[in-house]
């Protein structure tokens, strides 16, 4: 089980300050929900489409249109909710964020700020294998996506793609409870596997899916802990966002050199201005985007297209019974039911389609801890080298699985194993047929290994003479053995006759 009670890692001290200092970070986590439909229009989310193809009229913000909540999307969002061990809010309400872009046709967007549909949760973020540190979550809620200006395309002509208008987004707001650049990666890590083992969010950052506002702060030594006693933020430094992070290691890198920015300004006897940063990854450097808006100067008020949501705790409790089995519950029974490591657990369990293709082989090969190493060290290793996934794997579970159980029933080595894994991932076919058909068999026949251990030894007198001298020289006679039976000999059995017939 994880270890919660372990000493969290001590807060990251910024190399090269004057004095001590601490980060405090806190995330603010954009996950498109994983539904075909926007979340109050029937257009599609298909990402890639002709642009402006995926477009309702009530996502243009064409007069006289209403938007209709998906009923879908909001079940999505009360599974994350659950998924993350939160409190589901049976009512919630939709607000307006009223701003002008040309990306927001409706001149405002759908969100949910007074009454979220989800309430406190928690993410455990795993520091070392079966260590993690509790990251809460203070709430999700559901709120639209924008659509993308394009200004790179003509140099006198700015265009925009309204496909993405009006695309359920989940956002998760994170409690100031990261303390540093591994741990803000290793959360978002954490809370997307979460999301893909739910299937409410597919987690694909390079397409914009996921992705992180970080909010930054620094402070002296100790000041952390007063603001956990009190819940208190005047404890805590004041915080600049940085918006739009869509890769883990930009988030680090950001974290990093904001940090740096923000002590050099106190140190020098100014002040940070809370505000909102973009990151540069090019020079390496956040820089100033707008000061920070508050809530009204957004004018937000209630939707009046829209009722508040209600929904009932039967519905919830009908969603809690589709909830799978999660990473962290996996990563248990794994280490547990198959006496893993925690490590391997952990890797097993990174992906939902591993852990179930694992389970696979090890049931049918009738040992889980041979099948984790196959799947592991040769499978694995050799997807990776492919640059293939473990859906497009050319050796199904019933394959690995049959190789396994061939060399617990002594028929091959282990080497001879990894040969047939080869042509079973490179020609396909039934790895027995294989071992049978090119006679890989590995003879344990003792019969047949004396028979070439004499033969061998009759051709080579004085090799029997040193080794007999030399027992270490037997080695010499159990590679001829090998050599003649095209490696199928049981090396153990060809061992033991060879030392017998020399008399060692
Ligand atoms: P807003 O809605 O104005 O962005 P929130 O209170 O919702 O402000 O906070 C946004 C995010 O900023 C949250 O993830 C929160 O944890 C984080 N945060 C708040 N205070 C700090 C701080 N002093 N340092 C770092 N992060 C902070
Ligand atoms: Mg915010």
């Amino acid at each position: 089980m994880l270890d919660l009670s372990y000493e969290p890692p001590a807060p990251k001290v910024i190399q090269g300050a004057r004095e001590d200092w601490e980060l405090v970070i806190g995330l603010e986590v954009h996950a498109q929900v994983a539904s075909k439909a926007k979340l109050f229009s029937g257009a599609s989310t298909l990402f890639g489409a002709e642009p402006n193809s995926n477009v309702a009229f009530v996502d243009a913000g064409m007069p006289g249109m209403l938007p209709v909540i998906n009923e879908g999307c909001v079940a999505l969002a009360v599974k994350t909710g659950l998924g993350l061990n939160a409190a589901i809010n049976l009512r919630s309400a939709f607000d307006r964020k009223n701003y002008f872009y040309p990306d927001l046709p409706q001149g405002y967007q759908i969100s949910q700020l007074y009454h979220p549909i989800v309430g406190e949760g928690e993410v455990l973020v795993d520091m070392a294998p079966g260590v993690a540190r509790r990251v809460r979550i203070e709430r999700i809620h559901l709120e639209q996506d924008a659509g993308k200006s394009i200004h790179d395309m003509d140099p006198t002509m700015s265009f925009v793609d309204l496909n993405r208008t009006g695309v359920a987004l989940m956002e998760i707001v994170s409690r100031p409870d990261i303390r540093g650049p591994e741990e803000a990666a290793a959360y978002v890590g954490k809370l997307r596997q979460i999301l893909r083992y739910l299937g409410t969010c597919d987690g694909n950052m390079q397409n914009g899916n996921l992705r992180a506002d970080v909010n930054v702060s620094v402070c002296r030594p100790g000041d952390y802990e007063k603001y956990q006693e009190t819940q208190d933020f005047s404890h805590l430094g004041t915080r600049c966002e940085i918006k739009n992070m869509n890769s883990m290691r930009f988030i680090q890198a950001a974290i990093e050199v904001e940090a740096r920015r923000q002590i050099a300004i106190i140190e020098d006897g100014g002040a940070v201005v809370q505000e909102t940063r973009l990151f540069d990854p090019d020079r390496g450097e956040t820089r100033s985007m707008r000061s920070k808006e508050e809530a009204h100067d957004y004018r937000y008020f209630p939707d009046p297209d829209l009722l508040p949501l209600e929904i009932e705790q039967a519905w919830v409790d009908e969603i809690r019974a589709t909830l799978p089995e999660l990473p962290d519950e996996k990563r248990a029974r794994f280490v547990t039911e198959y006496g893993m490591t925690e490590y391997d657990a952990s890797v097993l369990t990174a992906e939902v389609e591993n852990a179930s293709y694992f389970e696979a082989v090890a049931a049918e090969a009738g040992d889980g801890k041979m099948a984790a190493n196959w799947v592991i060290n040769e499978l694995f290793g050799r997807l990776k080298k492919d640059d293939r996934g473990i859906a497009e794997s050319p050796v199904d579970p019933a394959q690995l699985a049959a190789i396994v159980r061939l060399i617990k029933s002594d028929a091959i080595s282990g080497k001879t194993a990894k040969d047939v894994f080869e042509i079973v991932y490179t020609e396909g076919g039934n790895p027995e047929t294989i071992v049978e058909e090119r006679g890989l068999k590995q003879v344990t026949d003792t019969g047949a290994i004396e028979d070439a251990v004499d033969r061998i030894i009759a051709d080579n007198p004085a090799q029997v003479e040193k080794a007999q001298s030399n027992p270490k020289l037997a080695g010499w006679f159990v590679g001829q053995v090998m050599k003649a039976t095209g490696g199928t000999a049981n090396p153990k059995a060809v061992n033991e006759i060879v030392a017998t017939k020399l008399g060692l």
